[in-house]
């Protein structure tokens, strides 16, 4: 991992979440108090204002910082987790692999969020992906892609029982969660970076 490719991922990570704010806070209506775009957004770029100082880090250091600035500059539940997760990523040591590096995130976010998959939430993107990962596909990139996204589609049925959509019971059956819609656009931006399209 070079700085060009953590200024390519911090760009490409900024450009999705800026490009579909609109959208996240549209789910977050539905479910939530509709803030998501917003919060994401102010994390993101935060995060692009320090792109140069990023991109001169070793990748583990670059990770907690980025993480401590989301947790710092996003008011919502998802500043803490998506924070959280980068921290915990940055701390796998520099020999981890991708996969464990992951791994060691969404175990922090897990923790964090007192949560588990299938409670409606970027949990339901980040641990699909990690098992898909795990089982060593032939093309990791398709394989992240397909499970960010089949794990996105399955929030739309459950019911939410952690963050505000919870408040709503079974009235939040039928919508996508927005944490799961943001989880999801940063690995699509993450593998185009990888396959080196942005
Ligand atoms: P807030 O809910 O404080 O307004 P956001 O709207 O930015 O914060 O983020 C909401 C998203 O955070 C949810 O859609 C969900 O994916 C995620 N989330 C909330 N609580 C938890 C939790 N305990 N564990 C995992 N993810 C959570
Ligand atoms: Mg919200």
């Amino acid at each position: 991992m070079t700085s060009a490719h953590i200024g390519r991922l911090i760009d490409a990570a900024a450009a999705t979440i800026r490009d579909h704010a609109e959208e996240l806070s549209a789910l977050d209506r539905a479910i939530g108090d509709g803030d998501h775009g917003i919060n994401m957004s102010r994390g993101f770029e935060a995060i692009v204002d320090q792109r140069a100082a990023l991109a001169e880090l070793p990748l583990d250091a670059a990770l907690q910082k980025a993480g401590m600035t989301l947790v710092m500059k996003v008011g919502g539940a998802s500043g803490p987790l998506y924070g959280s997760l980068l921290m915990a990523m940055g701390k796998a040591g520099e020999d981890a692999s991708a996969v464990d590096r992951l791994s060691e995130g969404v175990d922090a976010v897990r923790k964090r969020g007192k949560s588990a998959p299938g409670e409606k939430t970027m949990l339901d993107v980040l641990v699909p992906l990690l098992d898909a990962l795990r089982a060593g596909p032939a093309d990791p990139i398709a394989a992240a892609r397909q499970a960010a996204d089949a794990g996105l589609e399955a929030t739309r049925a459950m019911q939410a029982t952690k963050g505000r959509a919870s408040f709503l019971g079974e009235r939040s059956v039928g919508h996508l969660d927005p944490g799961a819609r943001s989880s999801a656009l940063l690995v699509h931006a993450v593998c185009d970076v990888l396959e080196g399209r942005s």
